[in-house]
């Protein structure tokens, strides 16, 4: 059984400084000085706009994990964490490790499948430690940051992390567009999730720090959702099954390698209408000539 709230907000009490108008206040530790972090955002918002990322928790079965990833997110500005049928309660444990990054776990969402989570979504990443039996476009986290700048913020991204236990099923990998690895110890390359959300987090802050490089042209068209190729792809595989291209008894890994293909291709909301567009033309053409 899951533990999602929905929408649902837990809010605690918490105890800040008051602000001045230019956001700075007083730290309850004499001699420092408290700078909200809305400010840091609000100040480069010309240069940084990390509000268009959300951080997607799956099966997470430790609510300190869930409350240390908080606290990595809000570390480096990322703030919407959604949390996939999870395992466990957003507890005292769950706030205790989030430090005071509370607004992150009142705010968090919470999604019965991966599929539901991301359907707004035009670029997902998955998050794994291992290599897959068919390889999927793999990325750095500084490539995964490079490719998150330049959407210069107009597409939702999603950053997706798996299970402490047992990461990512195939399926849900199927959803992702590009998997993130981290590189680390070959005999040990399994990080704790919210280490590894941390890490991940820090290369987008990073680099979003400096400009966007202009965007190409051709990059410019909407991108299509996830939701939107979803649809795609079932729609192909119900003219495939139906032309007989597809094998049912015997699918082996056609669609695996179907997905991968368009997956490279990134396409546009309107490279979708016409990919579907072609579909229904042969759908058409086979009910006439039946
Ligand atoms: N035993 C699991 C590892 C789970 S670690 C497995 O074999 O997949 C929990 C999650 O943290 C992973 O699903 C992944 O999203 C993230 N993670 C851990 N180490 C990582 C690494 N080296 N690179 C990218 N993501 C990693």
């Amino acid at each position: 059984m899951g533990f999602g709230k929905g929408a649902q907000s837990n809010k605690r009490p918490s105890i800040k400084p008051e602000l001045d108008r230019h956001g700075l206040g007083l730290s309850s530790q004499p001699g420092h000085l408290w700078i909200s972090c809305r400010t840091h955002i609000d100040t480069l918002a010309l240069l940084m706009d990390l509000t268009n990322i959300d951080i997607v928790m799956v099966g997470t079965t430790h609510p300190g994990n869930i409350g240390a990833a908080a606290r990595a997110m809000h570390n480096m500005c990322v703030s919407n964490l959604v949390l996939v049928d999870p395992k466990c309660p957003v507890d005292e444990i769950a706030y205790a490790r989030a430090s005071g990054a509370d607004t992150i776990l009142d705010n968090s969402r919470t999604a019965e499948s991966l599929q539901e989570a991301v359907k707004d979504c035009s670029l997902v990443i998955a998050a794994s430690a291992r290599v897959r039996s068919l390889p999927w476009p793999e990325m750095t986290p500084r490539q995964t940051a490079e490719k998150i700048r330049d959407l210069g913020g107009q597409s939702r991204v999603a950053l997706v992390f798996g299970r402490e236990h047992s990461g990512l099923t195939n399926e849900e990998l199927q959803i992702c567009r590009y998997m993130v690895n981290i590189p680390a110890n070959p005999d040990f390359s399994s990080l704790n999730v919210a280490s590894a959300i941390q890490l991940i987090c820090y290369e987008i802050f990073n680099l979003n720090r400096t400009p966007a490089k202009p965007r190409q042209s051709s990059a410019q068209e909407s991108a299509a959702t996830s939701q939107e190729v979803e649809g795609y792809f079932e729609h192909l595989e119900q003219v495939m099954t139906t032309t007989k291209f597809l094998d049912t008894e015997n699918p082996g890994l056609l669609m695996q390698r179907l997905r991968r293909l368009y997956q490279r291709l990134e396409l546009s909301k309107n490279e979708v209408n016409i990919l579907r567009g072609i579909l229904s033309s042969v759908e058409k053409y086979k009910a006439r000539s039946n």
